[in-house]
């Protein structure tokens, strides 16, 4: 039976009881393994008893691991990619491999699993029919220009940040959107300091500045009425 296969297996994102059977019977038949930082995924395989071929595939390797990628899955191999944590491709290397596997012809599954945006949106309060996953903000250029995009946007927003920059993002989006729009901010969601925090942009820049944030972030903004 052909085994040439792409398989995007989404890993926890603080929990490790959140990965799935499915994602734990593909690491245990498939042939490699690629993953973002080798030693988070070992630390994985390890917790999961999992013996397994891995080899790095990052931002700065991902051009020249492709056609490599490609080549062994053609011979019959089943490749599965993790990144560090929750799905490849969503704020993490993949998307070039999968792109490449469609050029080739070859089968791709993702599998559903852990990723931050949508326990956050869930948990946020705001609608969840429309939604805009806006990833991380660039650090520098650009970020006026994004944000004054949602003084118009009406479906729920939601953001990747950093707890460094998490202030000067409030500060801005305070300023472009006003002190009155809803925002949400969850932090270190399914570990064991999980926050979640809603207010106006107004009450939640005071509160984190009075209190520095730490951990990962997902900032959701509602959207205008
Ligand atoms: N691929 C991942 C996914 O599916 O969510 C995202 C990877 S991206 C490099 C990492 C960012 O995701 C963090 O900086 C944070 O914004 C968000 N994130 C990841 N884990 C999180 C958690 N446990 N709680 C809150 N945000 C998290």
């Amino acid at each position: 039976m052909s085994q040439s296969k792409l398989i995007l297996v989404p890993t926890p994102i603080g929990n490790l009881d959140d990965i799935t059977l499915r994602a734990i019977k593909v690491l245990q038949q498939c042939d490699l393994v690629l993953a973002e930082d080798t030693r988070v995924s070992r630390f994985l395989l390890k917790h999961l008893g999992i013996e397994k071929k891995l080899q790095s595939f990052h931002s700065n390797n991902e051009h020249h691991v492709l056609e490599r990628t490609v080549n062994l899955i053609r011979e019959n191999n089943m490749v599965a990619l993790v990144s560090d944590a929750g799905t490849p491709a969503i704020s993490d290397p993949g998307f070039l491999l999968v792109r490449a596997c469609i050029a080739a012809n070859i089968d791709i599954e993702t599998l559903p699993g852990p990723t931050a945006f949508v326990p956050a949106l869930v948990n946020s309060g705001f609608p969840c029919d429309r939604f805009c996953f806006e990833g991380f903000l660039p650090h520098k250029k650009g970020r006026v220009t994004r944000i004054t995009e949602w003084l118009t946007e009406e479906r729920t927003i939601i953001l990747y940040e950093s707890p460094h920059r998490l202030i000067k993002t409030l500060q801005q989006v305070n300023d472009i959107l006003g002190p009155e729009r809803e925002v949400c901010v969850c932090r270190e969601l399914t570990k064991m300091y999980e926050e979640v925090k809603r207010g106006k942009i107004s009450d939640l820049l005071l509160h984190y500045t009075n209190t520095p944030p730490k951990g990962e972030i997902v900032m959701l903004l509602r959207g205008c009425s």
